[in-house]
């Protein structure tokens, strides 16, 4: 039997495109204006324990300037906005002892909850570093994802969630040959993830918004790429594998509440939520 299922996203699609910023810095404002006007969603990653004092001054100059929580709340609003965790106080978690660094994590997903009034279960390690024991904290603090700042310069979706690895950052300069490669790529077997991740501040600093919006008229606006937050692909992701088979492979059946797609032999298929179809 030769029989294959690949994932496909939401509609059919192979593709699908995200973004992942840290900080919670005055920046991002800028950003979300750049992801409306294109149609693309974007994942935040904030430390609930370092928000400046309300109407904090930065001294001229800064610019790495977080925003205080009650900008933040009005800043961070909307479906193609998602909350995830950094840290309560941007620590290296590796390097704390481990009930300083278990309370670090599940306070930082406790506290954004409470913040934002949404679940919180995704996150970027502060700093990009983490050993096995910060990853289990993680796990059964009810973290899905969390992001290294390792570039895997791939499409391949995460096989490690807690370990994810971006494409690469927006400063890669291989950046436009993976956009690329990314909307031109025909006759897709697995599907493809393209994530670039990065600080809005770094576009002050260096003076280069338009490294983005460049990236943003490559990606957005297309029909066979899924824009989508960090957690939605995840958790997307995770419904897919719950699907159950018959015995020959032929008939798929879908326990989560998610519309399912799948790409088989040469057919793409929707496995409705709670429904079963023909693979
Ligand atoms: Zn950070």
């Amino acid at each position: 039997m030769k029989q294959q299922i690949r994932m496909r996203f939401p509609g059919g699609r192979a593709k699908a495109f995200t973004l992942s910023y840290d900080d919670g810095v005055e920046q991002d404002i800028h950003l979300i204006e750049l992801i409306r006007q294109h149609g693309v969603k974007c994942t935040f990653n904030l430390s609930s324990g370092e928000y400046p004092p309300e109407g904090y001054e930065w001294e001229p100059g800064t610019v790495h300037r977080r925003m205080p929580l009650s900008v933040c709340q009005s800043v961070y609003v909307g479906d193609d906005i998602e909350v995830a965790m950094h840290g309560t106080h941007h620590p290296f978690l590796e390097s704390m002892p481990t009930p300083a660094a278990m309370w670090d994590i599940i306070n930082d997903r406790r506290e954004l909850e409470a913040q934002y009034g949404r679940l919180v279960r995704g996150g970027a390690y502060p700093f990009g570093t983490y050993s096995d024991e910060v990853v289990g904290m993680m796990r059964l603090a009810g973290i899905a994802y969390c992001r290294t700042v390792k570039s895997s310069h791939s499409f391949s979706l995460p096989r490690d969630w807690l370990r994810l690895e971006a494409t690469c950052h927006h400063r890669d300069p291989d950046l436009y040959e993976l956009a690329e490669r990314f909307t031109t790529v025909k006759n897709v077997r697995d599907p493809l993830l393209f994530y670039v991740w990065g600080h809005t501040y770094e576009f002050e600093d260096n003076d280069n918004w338009g490294v983005m919006e460049g990236l943003l008229e490559r990606v957005a606006g297309r029909d066979d790429v899924w824009y989508a937050t960090n957690i939605e692909i995840c958790d997307y992701a995770h419904a897919f594998s719950e699907l159950i088979y018959s015995a020959d492979g032929a008939l798929a059946y879908n326990p989560t509440s998610t519309d399912l797609w799948a790409f088989c032999g040469g057919d793409t298929v929707k496995i409705p939520a709670g429904g079963t179809a023909n693979v």
